[in-house]
């Protein structure tokens, strides 16, 4: 028996066909589910009671729980437990342009790079795809709106759970269910290069984003093991192979870290690296955890840096910074809940 939350639309079609039933139900279970979240076969009131029956004994629907909540004034962290016990988080960013939530891929996370707290619990499984489908359904219960756009930027690696990731990304962006818009979806990998390869073969719209942090091979190894394995060349590559398939400007992040990667030196580095390529480099002001040694660049410094990434022809922002007060932000999640 599977949980129901985890099937894309085709997948429960031929679910359905294997049972004697017709594809149509498909149809409705997504509109019970994802559009008025009601999760009991039983209530689902355009079945036949037999037919409410069968297909409450052939699928699960448990729910992952909320066992905690912190607030702050445009920041929600999620802490859940899932049916194992595990735990993991997902944070509701209140933005201007709508409700925005950044989804755990994991528990934990293998990759180790050295300024993420949220790595530092090694990898105790990838999540099921229902896993991850049910975070968006429990916070939009939970602030009774509409989640607006997806960041699969939580806890762990998403391109090394890569075919739950998929499958989660087409039942969100199903026009059946919560139909969540590609374009207002992002996943963020630290770079694992076969992947980047199958996900430009998707043909899908969602946004890609790459943990950059550095422009060449001896600091980005010394920050990010996974550099070890995909170099900065070979990242590169395949980033613009990914462009010119798919025609769509990736996101480069780049997280300043004081004294480290935040000098012009870097900067001039990092604009040769990636000049006439269609990206935009964000980046991101480090948020400070206690267990790790790294420090936050300056303002001052981020902004000589961005400046002489403009001067160079460089799209770039820099990320807002959203729920350090609550340890809700970027590399911060679960870091203290391990402790
Ligand atoms: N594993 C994926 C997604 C999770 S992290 C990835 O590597 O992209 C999301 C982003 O936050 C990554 O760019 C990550 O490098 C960055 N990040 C990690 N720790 C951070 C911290 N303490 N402050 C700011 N950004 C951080």
């Amino acid at each position: 028996m599977k949980n129901i939350f985890g099937y894309k639309y085709e997948k429960l079609e031929e679910e359905l066909l294997s049972i004697n039933e017709k594809k149509f139900r498909a149809r409705q279970i997504y509109e019970w589910l994802y559009i008025h979240k009601e999760y009991d076969f039983n209530k689902m009131t355009n079945l036949s009671k037999e037919l409410m029956n069968k297909f409450h004994n052939h699928f699960k629907t448990d729910l992952i729980k909320i066992k905690k909540t912190q607030e702050s004034l445009d920041t929600i962290k999620f802490l859940f437990e899932l049916l194992d016990g595990n735990l993991i988080e997902a944070v509701l960013m209140k933005h201007n342009y709508g409700n925005s939530l950044c989804v755990s891929s994991q528990v934990g996370c293998n990759i180790g790079c050295s300024f993420c707290a949220s790595g530092k619990l090694k990898k105790i499984r990838n999540l099921e795809t229902y896993e991850m489908t049910e975070q968006i359904l429990l916070v939009e219960d939970y602030i009774k709106e509409r989640i607006d756009s997806i960041v699969i930027m939580g806890i762990g690696e998403p391109f090394d759970n890569y075919d739950n990731l998929m499958n989660f990304i087409r039942i969100i962006n199903h026009p059946y269910g919560l139909a969540i818009g590609a374009r207002h979806i992002t996943v963020s990998t630290c770079g694992i290069v076969p992947k980047i390869e199958e996900f430009a073969n998707e043909n899908l719209q969602v946004n890609l984003a790459i943990s950059l942090h550095a422009p060449n091979d001896k600091l980005r190894s010394s920050i990010m093991k996974i550099n070890d394995v995909y170099n900065i060349d070979t990242l590169i590559k395949s980033i613009k192979a990914y462009i010119t398939k798919t025609n769509r400007r990736v996101t480069i992040e780049y997280v300043m870290l004081e004294h480290i990667n935040d000098s012009l030196k870097e900067a001039e580095e990092l604009g040769n690296l990636l000049k006439g390529m269609n990206v935009y480099v964000n980046l991101i002001p480090y948020n400070e955890t206690n267990s790790i040694n790294y420090k936050k660049t300056s303002q001052n410094q981020i902004n000589k840096f961005y400046e002489h990434l403009q001067k160079m022809g460089i799209n770039v922002t820099v990320r807002r910074e959203l729920g350090t007060e609550i340890d809700a932000a970027c590399g911060q999640l679960r870091a203290n809940e391990v402790e």
